[in-house]
């Protein structure tokens, strides 16, 4: 006889990454290409011949960087193991078993998985035709049991932003006691007009219910090191602790995140150089007759519709990996210019296609 599991886990999606092979270019999980910045590996080095002791569980020194540099108190920041366990440990905080949990679809496919895990009820709020969140729907959609609304700013998948003067605004009309999570794991990449900038860690200063994410994974470069951090209102910061997995952000994972954090020239010429392809890669496709939207992120959205899994398919048997969302559409990363070819290539030549 089995053991007994819950049975509402029945009707929890697994989370499914991006697919990977040899030799395959791979577009499909938003990494960089370029690997870690030059300053991490002499700190990983160190970092492991301590791998038998267990690490900081705090993260005192990397909070105490990442407080310095966003001029922020410390206890108003707190790492996790990606900023994916950061989505969890909120959801934990906030929810017991039928409080509602808001957000925009699509999105971030973690979002519905935490909110069905603690229990919750999800909320889902249609993006509008360009792809890009409807805050005043999401505003609207508010009710007695909304506890959590995650907001994924640039959107993944579709890589759409919402400026800083919509986010006030949608802010204003959100009741205090609901927490709202600006999940910026695409920060880095976005390039605004002067003056509407998208950044949670400012509209948090004077908004005791907003927390904002951020991750090492994507701009960062430390996808498999697993490192991500919340900011926030201290009161809500220190919750955080009770939920947390002890020692689930490693030594490594720290002594990667401080290295990193001194290599801000570096990754400015790294981003710039990711967005300066983005609007290559888009411009191409738009021109080849693809509708896709502008994006702010390290990739690009094909609505494709009821075409995505064989364009996806089709990619892959020409060499390149990218991601099918359902009959939504199609994410692609920016990649070097290389790998960015590579699809043109395909995309182009299939743009008469019909699959
Ligand atoms: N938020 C968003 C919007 C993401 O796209 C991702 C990664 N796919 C994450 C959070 C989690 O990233 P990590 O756990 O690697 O920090």
């Amino acid at each position: 006889m089995t053991a007994r599991i819950r049975p509402d886990l029945a009707s929890i999606p697994l989370y499914v990454p991006g697919r990977d092979f040899p030799g395959a270019y791979k577009l499909a999980s938003n990494e960089t290409t370029l690997g870690p910045l030059p300053s991490v590996a002499k700190a990983v080095a160190e970092a492991v011949e301590l791998a038998h002791r267990y690490p900081d569980n705090r993260s005192t020194e990397l909070v105490a960087a990442l407080a310095e540099a966003l001029d922020v108190p410390a206890e108003g920041v707190s790492a996790g193991c990606g900023s994916v366990a950061i989505c969890q440990e909120l959801a934990q905080i906030t929810c017991v078993a039928g409080d509602e949990v808001l957000y925009a679809w699509r999105s971030f496919e973690m979002y519905p998985i935490v909110t069905q895990v603690v229990g919750a009820t999800a909320v889902t709020v249609p993006l509008t035709e360009g792809h890009v969140h409807d805050l005043d729907a999401i505003a609207a959609a508010v009710t007695d049991r909304t506890r959590l609304i995650f907001i994924c700013n640039p959107n993944n998948p579709t890589g759409t932003a919402v400026g800083q003067r919509a986010l006030e605004s949608f802010l204003d009309r959100v009741p205090p006691h609901i927490l709202v999570v600006l999940d910026e794991a695409y920060f880095e990449y976005q390039r605004f007009p002067e003056g509407d900038r998208p950044d949670g860690v400012e509209l948090g200063r004077t908004r005791p219910n907003v927390v904002t994410l951020r991750t090492f994974s994507k701009a960062y470069g430390l996808a498999s090191i697993r490192v991500g951090y919340a900011v926030g209102d201290p009161a809500v910061i220190a919750n955080l602790g009770k939920v947390h997995v002890p020692f689930s952000v490693s030594r490594v994972a720290q002594a990667a995140a401080i290295a990193s954090l001194q290599s801000q020239a570096e990754l400015l010429e790294r981003t710039d150089a990711v967005v300066a392809e983005r609007v290559r890669v888009r411009d191409a496709l738009v021109g080849a007759g693809y509708d896709v939207p502008p994006s702010e992120a390290n990739f690009v959205w094909l609505p494709l519709g009821s075409q995505s899994a064989d364009f996806s398919a089709a990619s892959a048997a020409a060499g390149v990996l990218v991601r099918p969302y359902g009959v939504d559409g199609v994410r692609v990363t920016v990649g070097d210019p290389h790998e960015n070819d590579a699809f043109l290539e395909f995309a182009t030549n299939a743009a008469s296609r019909r699959f």
